[in-house]
């Protein structure tokens, strides 16, 4: 298919310059500064109520911040009206006319804006095939299933043929097996069009599947700005490690013990240098392996079967300590069984007043 080169070139770069936004009272937004480079894909995660989808509104100008500046490529749009920003956006509610045939839903955009007959016709042909719609374009939206209705509100933003395209949440009306074929779907299109995508959800395995770049919200106030596998490797608060990972990263307390640090309320066995006492270690799951024999005593609490693999949540020592294993095959044993854990080499420590990273110990 042939991409129009309008939407083929290094347009679509975002930068926000420390955005605010307030409700009255309440505050949703505060400094938010971020810059996504031309073609990207970046993911606005964070739990309910961090104000995600303000922000989003806020790039799409149907919400004016109360402080900052938004630029795209480079041009202060900041007053500017939704309409002359060249964004496109597909809501979690698909908002498709109950009345109006696929096609005609595809293209309303289009007849609004007075795009010729001609193009309109060829720009819904390219979007049609290219998301499989061809045999549905005459259907009504109540003819069509979640999946097709999801795929009809990506054609619709799709053929507005614009750099930068915003979705909020849009997938979850899905079950997980769609959510996940669509995930990749997504992926591949924003790719294949070279566009710019905002997309904001809660969900951490869908950010870090689909993003170049995650900007994890707390509160209004960026929690951390990075890439997947850096937010992954290195995350930069108890918030951010708590907020990644299946299931997140376990977090226990570290006290001096004879040799190093210890974990709080357990044998003395040497778990970090004698300098991390004081603070938090964080255990990503998937890295904690059993051991034989040596290795660190533990309790199993409860143990979970995934198929491929268990995830065994376990008491360490008696101060209410708690580590979490994701091992390799089926360990569904008892609670109450004796177990030996073996902790990765690889520290991450945080404070435990402020739960901000430390540098490597
Ligand atoms: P969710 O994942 O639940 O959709 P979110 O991260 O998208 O949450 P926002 O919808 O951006 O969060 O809301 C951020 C904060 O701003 C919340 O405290 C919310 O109550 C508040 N808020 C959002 N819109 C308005 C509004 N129009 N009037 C008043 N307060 C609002």
């Amino acid at each position: 298919m042939a991409i129009p080169p309008e939407i083929n070139g290094p347009r679509g770069a975002i930068r926000l310059d420390g955005i605010g936004k307030a409700f009255g009272e309440t505050r949703a937004l505060s400094g938010v500064s971020l810059h996504a480079p031309a073609g990207s894909f970046l993911v606005l995660l964070g739990p309910s109520g961090c104000g995600k989808s303000t922000l989003l509104r806020v790039i799409a100008g149907l919400e004016a911040p109360t402080e900052g500046r938004l630029f795209l490529d480079g041009r202060d749009v900041t007053g500017l009206p939704p309409a002359a920003r060249g964004i496109s956006m597909v809501f979690q509610s698909y908002a498709l006319f109950p009345h109006l045939s696929v096609a005609e839903n595809i293209v309303f955009g289009l007849r609004a804006r007075a795009v010729p007959r001609a193009e309109r016709e060829a720009r819904l042909d390219r979007t049609a095939t290219m998301l499989g719609l061809e045999k549905l374009l005459h259907r009504r939206p109540s003819q069509l299933s979640g999946g097709q209705q999801q795929r009809v509100a990506l054609a619709r933003a799709v053929v507005a043929e614009a750099p930068i395209c915003l979705m909020d949440e849009p997938l979850s009306n899905l079950d997980a097996k769609l959510r996940a074929e669509m995930r990749r779907e997504i992926r591949a299109l924003q790719q294949r069009l070279g566009i710019t995508m905002v997309y904001v959800t809660h969900d951490q395995a869908e950010a870090m599947s689909m993003a170049d770049q995650v900007v994890l919200l707390r509160e209004g106030r960026i929690e951390q700005d990075a890439t997947p596998a850096n937010l992954y490797a290195n995350p930069a608060s108890v918030f951010a490690a708590s907020f990644i990972g299946t299931p997140p990263m376990s977090l226990l307390r570290l006290v001096p013990g004879g040799d190093g640090a210890i974990i709080a309320g357990a044998p003395d066995l040497r778990v970090a240098p004698g300098s991390a006492a004081g603070a938090l270690l964080g255990v990503r799951p998937e890295e904690v392996t059993l051991a034989d024999e040596g290795g660190l005593p533990a309790t199993l609490l409860d143990s979970e079967f995934l198929g491929a693999e268990t995830v065994m949540t376990c008491a360490i020592g008696d101060a209410g300590e708690k580590l979490a294993a994701r091992v390799q095959g089926n360990h569904a044993l008892p609670a109450g069984t004796r177990l030996r854990l073996k902790l990765p080499p690889s520290l991450h420590l945080f404070e435990a007043n402020t739960g901000l990273r430390r540098a490597a110990a």
